[in-house]
């Protein structure tokens, strides 16, 4: 019989609607958690929430921008099961793919909004709650090797992600006296809209792509591993883990780049 990890915990996911937050949504629920999963697709959000079939994921819009919206969210996921022990603040955009001698500020003040504002007023509400009700919560951040390496990702991406690193490791220091463990997950590409959409490529010309690039072989790196990578750190198997950025990256970040190819 499947252990279940998060059994009776309280989960608040943002970027829920797609990709690396749905595989999350499913797996937390699977884990025992109550979730709530909040983006601004409602009806992919939506869709999500009754594929899984069960009371315990409710869709609810929320646009992360919007610190009213995150707020009235946290307070959604307090009103309907009292507490928040998890938040994967996960939603985030490519923005513009445009370098720094192109750079428009426009375009980059857009996507500081969505990944930097955003991710710090999810903290900010969600940490308040955690505070006030007492809970030794786990807060986790979606970032990218874009937040350690330059020149994995557009200008603006890069130095957006490098800001959340930067948030996580500010709210760990802040939040560890709450018994709140604050930690952020950095993938390498995966095959999700996020990616599809913004280099005109198939999933499978992602995958290839990464492959290819990548050191491990043997493995296509999927959602689904990242959502593993988050139910580690949301459950208590990580209690002592805060401050971390767990990379998932097939080592890539580490390593001069150079072929493996053996397998
Ligand atoms: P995705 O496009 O499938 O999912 C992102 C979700 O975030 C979407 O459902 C979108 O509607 C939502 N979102 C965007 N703006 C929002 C807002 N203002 N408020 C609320 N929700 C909003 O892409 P994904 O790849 O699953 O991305 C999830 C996270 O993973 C992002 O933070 C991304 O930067 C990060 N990431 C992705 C990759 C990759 O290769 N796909 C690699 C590293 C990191």
């Amino acid at each position: 019989m499947m252990t279940k990890r998060l059994e009776g915990k309280v989960a608040l996911i943002t970027g829920a609607a797609s990709g690396i937050g749905e595989e999350t949504v499913k797996l937390f629920v699977e884990n025992g958690a109550y979730v709530i999963a909040a983006d601004i697709q409602d009806e992919l959000g939506q869709q999500v929430a009754d594929s899984i079939g069960s009371e315990k994921v409710t869709y609810h819009h929320c646009d992360v921008r919007d610190e009213k919206q995150v707020e009235e969210t946290v307070n959604f996921a307090l009103e309907r099961h009292g507490r928040v022990d998890v938040l994967f603040s996960n939603a985030g955009i490519i923005g513009s793919l445009s370098g720094i001698l192109e750079l428009d500020l426009d375009e980059f003040e857009k996507t500081m909004a969505t990944n930097v504002v955003g991710t710090a007023a999810m903290m900010k509400h969600s940490a308040r709650a955690m505070v006030e009700k007492k809970i030794r919560g786990s807060i986790i951040c979606t970032t990218s090797v874009s937040a350690s390496v330059g020149g994995t990702g557009p200008n603006g991406y890069t130095t957006s992600k490098h800001a959340v690193l930067g948030l996580v490791k500010s709210a760990c220091s802040e939040l560890g006296g709450y018994g709140i463990r604050v930690n952020s997950i950095s993938p390498y590409g995966i095959a999700t809209p996020l990616s599809c959409r913004a280099y005109n490529l198939e999933p499978h010309e992602v995958e290839a792509s990464t492959y290819s690039n990548a050191n491990l072989k043997g493995v296509v790196l999927k959602a689904k591993h990242i959502a593993e990578a988050a139910l580690f750190l949301a459950s208590d198997e990580a209690v002592y883990i805060s401050g971390h950025n767990l990379v998932v990256d097939g080592g890539i970040s580490v390593i001069r780049n150079t072929t493996s190819e053996h397998v």
